[in-house]
């Protein structure tokens, strides 16, 4: 059996935008750190999806942070104002029940829309950059930790050792299962269905979530007079709209948009993401951790996700080097329980929190609909707790992780 690399200090499964912007964040703080990431797929040939991301004021930070940020502002859509309406689909007029408007800081919008085809290999080419070693064409078959460190093999036979390695390979982790690690949660029912849309009239950078009986539709600006769609539908339902031709799909699409925003004309393909909450029941064993999908999924119903995968990374990274530095195994089971303390409550909060609001509004029972409302009516009324939603949203927490804060590790 061959081995493939020297033996590196840390592992890293999965170069999705979790893995390579831990690998990243690693690198940047310790140069002399050896960090490899495994994934079928070239770093260099990273391309993003037909997705956009809401990505929050606190993870622009770390962005700026970690020299990615000025490759994606030109195409960084900030996000001025949230609008939310509760409404049925014959409904003429959607009253709005919430909105948020403004800046979270002077100067600074609590999120910014980036396509994921350009986000995502602004990051991969970040760290490249920095120094990341590839190992790409290969996934991880097998592993096994002693004292000194983690034997990894790899689908094609080859091996490695490092000191730790991080599962970053996404929902249906294939390493979560090898280490034994179950999961809480359940399948929805619901997809969401995605795509990009052109109007004849500007955004003016105001995202709207309108809640249909269905689940939440939402309108997420991007530069010029396009957004990006996020429609939650039943998924049978889901797969039909997704097969139906351009022509019956747009007048689908025309019914829920709306007419705010004038004429409206599909821009870009269309696809349809099976959703579900899952929660790893653990998220730390010796010298392996889980990040990013492969730790927690959550409805994208708050355009959460990455966000929390980011946060991760910031804080595993802040783990790691500062383990290092102190000349502590980085592997040791001490040393990642405290990266799994850190992230659990924010995640079992987070997806408490989707899981609620996804429940709430997708459903049509008179009783919930009157109480979201008048609930809704309320958040509005009260501009101290708007404050706190938005700063939420932002992801601004007294306990980030540095790199969240825009500081270096
Ligand atoms: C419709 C929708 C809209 C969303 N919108 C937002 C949003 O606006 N904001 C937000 O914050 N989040 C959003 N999200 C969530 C976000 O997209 C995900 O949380 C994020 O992409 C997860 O990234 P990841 O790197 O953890 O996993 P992935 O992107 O799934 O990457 C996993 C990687 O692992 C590799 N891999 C798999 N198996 C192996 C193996 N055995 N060995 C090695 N490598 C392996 C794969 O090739 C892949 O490269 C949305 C999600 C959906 C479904």
């Amino acid at each position: 059996m061959s081995r493939v690399s020297d033996p590196i200090d840390v592992a890293i499964a999965g170069a999705g935008s979790v893995g390579l912007t831990l690998a990243l964040a690693l690198k940047k703080a310790d140069p002399s750190l050896s960090v490899a990431v495994i994934d079928p797929r070239p770093i260099a040939s990273v391309k993003g999806d037909d997705r956009a991301s809401a990505i929050a004021a606190s993870a622009r930070r770390m962005l700026v942070r970690l020299g990615v940020w000025s490759a994606v502002a030109a195409d960084a859509q900030p996000i001025t104002e949230m609008v939310i309406t509760d409404s049925k689909l014959r409904d003429a007029v959607r009253p709005v029940f919430l909105s948020f408007v403004g800046d979270v800081e002077p100067g600074e919008p609590y999120a910014h829309m980036i396509p994921n085809e350009t986000l995502f290999p602004a990051i991969a080419q970040a760290a490249l950059a920095a120094g990341v070693r590839e190992i790409s064409g290969e996934t991880v078959r097998i592993f096994d930790a002693d004292d000194g460190g983690v034997d990894i093999r790899l689908d094609s036979g080859g091996t490695l050792r490092a000191s730790l390695l991080v599962a970053c390979d996404g929902v249906r982790s294939r390493l979560r299962g090898l280490a034994g690690i179950g999961t809480v949660g359940e399948a929805y029912d619901q997809s969401g269905i995605v795509t990009t849309v052109r109007h004849e009239l500007p955004h003016e950078g105001r995202a709207v979530e309108h809640f249909l009986p269905a689940g939440p539709f939402a309108i997420l600006p991007l530069k010029g007079n396009r957004s990006s769609i996020v429609w939650t539908e039943r998924s049978i339902e889901a797969k039909r709209l997704v097969g139906l031709d351009d022509f019956s799909f747009e007048i689908e699409l025309a019914r829920r948009f709306g007419p705010e925003l004038g004429e409206i004309r599909l821009d870009g393909s269309r696809s349809a993401y099976p959703l579900s909450v899952q929660i790893a029941r653990a998220f730390a064993a010796p010298r392996f951790v889980l990040a990013g999908d492969a730790a927690h999924a959550i409805h994208p119903i708050a355009g959460q996700g990455l966000n929390m995968g980011f946060r991760d990374a910031a804080a595993l990274a802040e783990v790691v080097v500062e383990a290092r530095r102190i000349g502590l195994d980085i592997g040791a089971i001490d040393v990642l329980e405290r990266y799994e303390r850190w992230r659990r409550f924010d995640t079992l909060e987070m997806a408490a929190t989707t899981d609620i609001l996804n429940r709430l509004f997708s459903n049509d029972l008179a009783p919930v609909r009157l109480a979201r409302t008048v609930g809704l009516g309320l958040v509005d009324r009260l501009p101290g707790l708007k404050r706190v939603f938005m700063r939420q949203a932002a992801g601004f927490d007294p306990n980030e992780p540095r790199l969240l804060r825009g500081e270096a590790i």
